[in-house]
C-alpha cells in the first residue's frame, strides 16, 4: 500500500508535470511548420491571386517544399526552402526585403523553382530560398517598403552602430532587431550559417557588395567581371546602421552581395529572371576563399 501510493505521489507530482511540461516545450521550440494548416492555405491562395494581379501567370507557390516557423505582425507565414545538403558551400537569397520592390519577389520564386526543376544544380551545395521576407509590405495596398510596423527590415538589424531614425520609408523601428522579419533573417543565418548570403532589391541596378574580400577576393574580382558583362555597376555602398551588409558584411565577415534590379515594376520580373539567371546560378557555385 506504502508502494503504491508512493508510486501515484511520484506519477502525479514528478511525471504528469513533466509530460504536460514536454508537450508546450515541444511546442514552443518547434511551432508548426505545417504547409497544410488552414494559415498557410489561406497565404498560398492570396500568393497565386497576387501573382495573377501582377501578371506572373507562370508563378505559383504550389510545387516547392516551402516551411515556415515564424510569421508577420499579420500573421503571414514567413517561408523558406532549402536545396541540397551540407554547410560546405551555402547561400541564403533573400526577395521581397522591401514589400514594394516586387520583381524581386518574382525573381526569387521563380529561383526557388527553377531549382526545384534542376536538382544537379544544388548536388553539391546547399541553397537557402526566402522569395518574401516581408509579405506584409508585398501585399499592402499599395505596396510599400516597410512592414506592417512601419519598419524598414534592412535598418532593423541589430549592428553596433544601430540608431533609432524617424519614421517615413527608412524609419529603423523602436529597436533594434525589434521585428519578426529581422529575426527571420537572422534566424536563417544563424540556422545555416551561410558563407555568401544574396538579397535581391531594386530599383538601382547596380551590385552592392560587403564582406570580407579585398579586391584580391575571388568573389570580388568576378563580380568586376560580370558588371562589365552584364552592364551594371559594381558599387560599394556606404554600408547603413542595421542594414543587412552592415550586420553580415561587415560585423560577421560573410560575403553579402545586393542586386538591385534595374526597375520597380512588377511587369519586369520575368525578363529580369532571364537577365540574371545566370548569374545568379554561377555566384551560387562560387566557392569562397577566404573568410
Ligand atoms: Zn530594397
Amino acid at each position: 500500500m506504502e508502494w503504491d501510493l508512493s508510486v501515484g505521489v511520484i506519477y502525479k507530482i514528478i511525471l504528469v508535470p513533466a509530460l504536460v511540461f514536454a508537450v508546450f516545450a515541444c511546442c514552443a521550440i518547434c511551432p508548426a511548420a505545417d504547409t497544410e494548416t488552414r494559415e498557410f492555405r489561406n497565404f498560398a491562395l492570396d500568393l497565386n491571386e497576387q501573382f495573377r494581379d501582377l501578371g506572373w501567370s507562370d508563378l505559383s507557390i504550389d510545387g516547392v517544399n516551402w516551411v515556415y516557423y515564424r510569421k508577420s505582425s499579420r500573421s503571414r507565414p514567413l517561408i523558406f526552402a532549402s536545396f541540397g545538403e551540407g554547410f560546405r558551400n551555402t547561400t541564403v537569397i533573400l526577395g521581397g526585403v522591401h514589400g514594394d520592390e516586387s520583381p524581386s519577389v518574382y525573381v526569387v520564386f521563380k529561383l526557388a523553382q527553377f531549382l526545384k526543376a534542376n536538382p544537379d544544380l544544388y548536388k553539391d551545395k546547399a541553397i537557402i530560398v526566402a522569395p518574401l521576407v516581408n509579405p506584409d509590405g508585398f501585399f499592402s495596398k499599395p505596396r510599400k517598403r516597410t512592414n506592417a510596423r512601419g519598419v524598414d527590415i534592412n535598418r532593423n538589424m541589430p549592428t553596433k552602430d544601430w540608431t533609432r531614425t524617424k519614421k517615413g520609408r527608412y524609419y529603423s523601428g523602436p529597436s533594434a532587431n525589434s521585428e519578426n522579419e529581422t529575426r527571420f533573417v537572422i534566424a536563417l543565418i544563424n540556422r545555416y550559417k551561410p558563407a555568401k548570403i544574396i538579397s535581391v532589391h531594386s530599383p538601382l541596378c547596380s551590385y552592392d557588395y560587403d564582406g570580407p574580400s579585398s579586391d584580391l577576393g575571388d568573389i570580388v574580382i568576378w563580380l568586376k567581371k560580370i558588371s562589365r558583362n552584364n552592364n551594371m555597376p559594381l558599387r560599394r555602398y556606404n554600408v547603413f546602421p542595421g542594414s543587412l551588409g552592415n550586420f553580415a558584411g561587415v560585423e560577421r565577415k560573410i560575403h553579402t552581395l545586393t542586386l538591385e534590379l534595374p526597375s520597380s515594376a512588377p511587369q519586369h520580373g520575368p525578363k529580369y529572371f532571364e537577365q540574371f539567371r545566370q548569374t545568379l546560378l554561377e555566384l551560387l557555385d562560387q566557392a569562397h576563399s577566404e573568410k
